[in-house]
């Protein structure tokens, strides 16, 4: 791939930024003590942006180690994005590694000196005189104001002896305040190369599992089709991504993505419950609002997460009445009124069981649906009859005039470790009311082994 450039409104030459590396540093993070998420988030803000991520690097802290990356970056690359090692400690050198790597001295930023000043300020205490190091910048480079933090950002600009050098943005490990600042601050300083445009879309679906979708979109996954469509998996939801990048204008990209898109739909529309952005659980918030209906839960083996999806949606309580964890069988007889004969013939995981719980859940909750889940997330805890990964989850719905309501039960042989039962079990649970209120509750889920209505 060549680097193309493009001029400045003042008719200077301005390089285009088309092949980028993401940088981050910190001991925690090569010790593996934390995960890197500032990269995956940062490679898929330049992709939207028709930048191609080169190279991620992750390095301790090490003066040598990083200057020496950042001048071997700078060599093939004309955009370096570095996250961390900003702080106001020893074990921080991002300024010195850059300002090194660009042959440049430090030198103190007036308005990030006083910038960090009112961030302590503004919390009722003095700057420590610690932090009056944050304040330092290669004396050719600029500072990028921070303010969810006390680190400014750097940018500055890498020369190369192989080409054009690189320009180099440092910004803030703590991924809120890396975010923040390139919303802010760092994203407009960015020039994808022109002509190019890069657009994407998915759509989210529940119910096969991914190789039946792609037997079913065939071609559509070919490799050197464009736009390109792939898959991925999470927990029972596979997400369909058809991403066009060309030369062409984002009008020709949306009328490529839409005319896809459209044969997307053709092959798996009925298993499509969410796209872009939004979460299973947004969809089903939205479905219960649009219905002008409500929900309760009650969980044993999820014991909260469900109820926890739901209320990670703003406005969520609009329809989302609460729930009960029921871990126990006394709290499962006391709290929702299991019968304690029911429990004793057939068990805590069990249609019947999953049954009443639902039923106890709409009578003592008064909201229009109830859904609970009862199963073996393990390791222990399975049987011959009933191995780990057994889950019951059933869906409630109160009949309009108040009589005799409907419990759809299903069981589910989930694979995995406890986790995965888990978040595959609420997410089903989630995807049985979507289906529902779609007026589409007889679509099978994936692991679904069998469906009852009590
Ligand atoms: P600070 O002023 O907060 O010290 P900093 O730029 O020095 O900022 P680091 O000390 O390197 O940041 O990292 C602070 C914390 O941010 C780390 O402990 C880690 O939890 C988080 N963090 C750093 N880098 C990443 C990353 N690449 N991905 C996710 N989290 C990260």
């Amino acid at each position: 791939m060549s680097r193309s450039s493009t001029n400045d409104p003042d008719g200077s030459p301005a390089r285009s930024h088309t092949l980028a590396a993401i940088v981050s540093i910190g001991d925690e993070l090569t010790l593996g003590q934390s995960l890197d998420t500032n990269s995956r988030w940062l490679a898929q803000r330049l992709v939207e942006r028709g930048i191609v991520p080169m190279e991620h690097l992750t390095l301790p802290d090490d003066l040598a180690g990083i200057t020496a990356a950042l001048q071997r970056l700078a060599d093939d690359h004309d955009l370096i994005l570095c996250t961390g090692g900003l702080g106001p400690t020893a074990d921080d050198l991002t300024r010195q590694a850059l300002a090194q790597a660009s042959g440049d001295v430090l030198i103190e930023d007036a308005v990030s000196l006083e910038q960090i000043r009112t961030w302590f300020a503004g919390r009722g205490r003095a700057m420590p005189a610690l932090n009056a190091v944050q304040a330092l910048r290669p004396s050719r480079g600029s500072a990028i104001p921070n303010e969810q933090g006390t680190a400014p950002g750097i940018a500055a600009h890498i020369s190369s002896a192989a080409g054009d050098g690189a320009d180099c943005f440092c910004m803030p490990g703590p991924p809120r305040e890396m975010m923040a600042m390139f919303d802010s601050h760092l994203a407009g300083l960015l020039r994808p190369p022109a002509g190019r445009t890069v657009l994407t879309r998915s759509l989210h679906t529940m119910g096969l599992g991914e190789s039946e979708i792609a037997a079913r979109l065939g071609d559509l996954m070919r490799r050197d089709a464009s736009p390109l469509v792939g898959t991925t998996a999470s927990w029972g939801m596979v997400s369909v991504r058809i991403r066009y990048e060309g030369p062409g204008p984002a009008q020709e990209a949306q009328r490529a993505i839409r005319a896809v898109e459209q044969r997307v739909r053709e092959s798996v529309g009925q298993w499509i419950i969410c796209e872009q952005e939004a979460s299973l659980a947004a969809a089903a918030v939205d479905a219960l609002r649009r219905a002008s209906q409500t929900l309760t839960v009650v969980e044993s083996c999820t014991a909260g997460l469900l109820g926890s999806l739901i209320s990670e949606i703003p406005g969520a309580s609009d329809v989302f009445a609460g729930g009960w964890i029921t871990y126990s069988n006394r709290l499962k007889h006391s709290q929702v009124g299991v019968p304690e004969e029911l429990l004793a013939a057939h068990g805590a995981v069990s249609a019947q069981t999953a049954a009443a719980m639902a039923r106890g859940g709409l009578e003592r909750g008064g909201a229009d649906h109830c859904l609970a889940i009862t199963g073996i997330a393990g390791p222990s805890g399975g049987s011959e009859e009933k191995p780990v990964g057994t889950v019951y989850i059933a869906h409630g719905n109160r009949h309009p005039q108040g009589q005799h309501a409907l419990i759809d039960v299903r069981r589910f042989q989930m694979a995995g470790d406890r986790e995965s039962i888990r978040q595959w079990s609420a997410r089903s649970a989630l995807a049985i009311l979507w289906y529902a209120l779609a007026g589409r509750a007889d679509t099978p889920l994936l692991r679904q082994t069998v469906r009852e209505l009590h």
